[in-house]
Formats: C-alpha cells, sequence, structure tokens
C-alpha cells in the first residue's frame, strides 16, 4: 500500500532524529504573532498547520543578501553554503513555487550558489488542512496537496500523518527511522482522500489564470486599466519580496579596506532603478510600464519561458499590498471589467 504512516507522538522523535547532521527550519510564531521560518531550536514551538509565512521559503535559497565571493589583490574566493538542512512545515504551494524557481535557477545557466542550496535542503511539507481566506492555489494545481514534486508530503489525519515519499532524499529520510512509522491501513487511505476533499471544499477563491491570460492576450485589456492600478501602488516593493516566485536581484560591490566582497541582494522589478542602463537611461521610468511588467511576467511569460504561471496563489502580495494590488483583486478585476465591456 502506498505511503507511510507515522503517529504524531512520534513526529519529535523524528525531527530530532533529521536535525542530528541538517539545520532543522520550521515555522515559528514571532512575539507578535507572524508566522516566520527560522532555526528550529525547540520542536514542540514548530507551529502545525499554520497561516502562510512572511516571507516565504525561498529566503532559504535565494538570501535576501549573500556574499557571492570575497577578493583581495591575488585571490578570489568563492562563498558557498554546504550545510545541510531540513525545511519542515512549508505549504503545497511553497514546493510548488521551488520546483518553478528550479527551472530559473537551474535549467540553462544553472546557479551554483542556488544550486549547492536546493541539493542539501529536504523538504517536509504538509497538506493545508486549513487555507487561508486569501490563498487561491487549487485552482492552479500547486495546492493544498501535490501530487509530486515534493520530498516528503504529509497529510494530518488526526493523530497521525499519512507520510508520502517524492524523491530519494526523501526515501532515505524515512528509510533510515522506517521503525517510527507503519504501513498505512485502508482507512488510513480513505481519511486522507476525506482530508483533501474537505480542504480543497474550504478555499474561498477559485481563480482561473488561464482565462485571464487569454483576455490579456486577445487585447482585451486596455491600458487605462493597467494606468488606475500603477496609480495606486507606492512601490513599495512588499508584494515582490514576499512572492515565492520574485526571483530579482542586483549585484554589487562593497569595498573594504583590505578586500572586496561582490553581494547579492534582492531588488524588485517594480523600483525604478531596477533596470537603469549605462548613462542613467531609465526603460521603465513610467510606473504603469513597471506594474504592466510585473503582472505580464507572471501571467505571460513565465509561461511562455518557464512553462507556468508565475504565481502559486499563495495569496501573500493580498496579506502585504497596502493598495490592493494582489494577483488576486487584479485577477478578478480584469474578469470583470472584459465582462462589462462585452455585456455593454
Ligand atoms: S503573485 Fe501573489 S499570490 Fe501569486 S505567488 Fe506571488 S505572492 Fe503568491
Ligand atoms: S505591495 Fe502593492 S503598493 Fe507595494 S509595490 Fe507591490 S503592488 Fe505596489
Amino acid at each position: 500500500m502506498k505511503g507511510w504512516i507515522l503517529p504524531k507522538n512520534s513526529l519529535s522523535y523524528w525531527l530530532r532524529q533529521l536535525r542530528k547532521d541538517s539545520d532543522l527550519i520550521g515555522p515559528l510564531r514571532t512575539p507578535d504573532g507572524d508566522i516566520v521560518f527560522e532555526s528550529v531550536e525547540k520542536i514542540h514551538e514548530i507551529v502545525l498547520d499554520p497561516p502562510a509565512s512572511l516571507p516565504s521559503v525561498k529566503e532559504f535559497f535565494l538570501p535576501q543578501y549573500e556574499t557571492v565571493f570575497v577578493f583581495k589583490t591575488d585571490t578570489v574566493r568563492p562563498i558557498q553554503e554546504k550545510r545541510k538542512r531540513v525545511i519542515f512545515g512549508l505549504r503545497s504551494c511553497d514546493v510548488a513555487a521551488l520546483r518553478l524557481l528550479d527551472r530559473f535557477f537551474l535549467d540553462s545557466q544553472p546557479d551554483p550558489y542556488y544550486s549547492e542550496r536546493r541539493k542539501n535542503t529536504l523538504l517536509i511539507s504538509v497538506v493545508c488542512n486549513r487555507p487561508d481566506p486569501t490563498c487561491f492555489c487549487v485552482g492552479i494545481g500547486a495546492g493544498p496537496y501535490l501530487k509530486e514534486g515534493f520530498d516528503i508530503q504529509l497529510t494530518d489525519l488526526g493523530d497521525r500523518y499519512m507520510v508520502e515519499i517524492g524523491s530519494p532524499r526523501g526515501r532515505r529520510a524515512v528509510r533510515e527511522y522506517s521503525f517510527v512509522f507503519q504501513r498505512p491501513r485502508k482507512t488510513d487511505l480513505e481519511d486522507q482522500f476525506e482530508v483533501q476533499l474537505s480542504s480543497t471544499a474550504r478555499f474561498q477563491q477559485r481563480i482561473n489564470l488561464e482565462g485571464v491570460r487569454s483576455l490579456i492576450l486577445s487585447q482585451r485589456v486596455d491600458e487605462g486599466f493597467w494606468q488606475e492600478v500603477a496609480n495606486r501602488c507606492i512601490q513599495c516593493g512588499g508584494c515582490v519580496y514576499v512572492c515565492p516566485l520574485c526571483s530579482c536581484f542586483t549585484v554589487t560591490d562593497r569595498v573594504y579596506q583590505e578586500h572586496i566582497e561582490r553581494v547579492r541582494l534582492w531588488d524588485a522589478c517594480l523600483f525604478k532603478g531596477f533596470t537603469r542602463l549605462a548613462g542613467g537611461i531609465l526603460p521603465n521610468d513610467a510606473p504603469v510600464s513597471r506594474t504592466k511588467r510585473w503582472f505580464y511576467h507572471k501571467l505571460i511569460y513565465y509561461p511562455e519561458g518557464i512553462g507556468g504561471f508565475g504565481c502559486v496563489g499563495c495569496g501573500r502580495c493580498a496579506v502585504v499590498c497596502p493598495s490592493k494590488i494582489d494577483m488576486a483583486t487584479v485577477v478578478l478585476n480584469i474578469k470583470r471589467v472584459s465582462e462589462n465591456a462585452v455585456s455593454g
């Protein structure tokens, strides 16, 4: 029978074993009540079935700030993290996002920094039993559970987890501690099916990105629409930083007395200077061109170049944007405006 059963009272033991040769990272609650993924010291402090973390786990693969190498007059020393990590408790949409980021960072010109981190990280995702009101992964096939692409996927069945294995790395992490796992019974599989059904039914938003992509491609969204959206954007970059699929970065040199560090840090295509050219030329000077580019990138260019939407429906942009310019709201507005144009 497919999968394994992990009794909940063995979870802590299993994670403790995995932590022996890896950093354990999981969702923890800050004093302000936010959920952040951090190194776990006390396993009982891991928040099980939390709301979406801010930001996503993207930062463990593409850090906000990293030194990529240090050079002195006669030497260049690349800096690469080699430590093994286990990330526990991420959501299906975050796993789906990493699979798309893999195509961006690994397919044509592999990024050694991202690659090393991916290779050294085991992902243990948990099926969302309680999606947030802002979530819409279900319409994109990025959640609440995945059929493939995970290392290990857990489904909460009350007093136990259904454990599915999706990679050799995941198989090793279960096989080494096989004594804490049990073979599932028929009733466990039935319970898993029930949980998946009820979780899917709990989504408040069903959003069809394909339909909106067609509307944009058939020129049914005019410039005035994007102008109105751009007028409300204060260009804070919040949506870009929390999005698990935004991967804009910049590279700069920090000069010290004895050496120079080349650093890579997050950037945002919504910022005016993002594509500044030599001579100070700004090809995307008008805010509307940057706002439009963000949505076009995710809805048009990403499917063409990467093979999937640049959005997994995590809903984080809806949580952080002070101006309600999140993917779900804009997509629903595009549909509404197009329908009104047809009926009018
Ligand atoms: S665009 Fe918004 S909803 Fe989509 S993946 Fe990015 S943050 Fe999540
Ligand atoms: S979070 Fe909202 S206001 Fe801030 S940059 Fe993104 S769209 Fe603009």
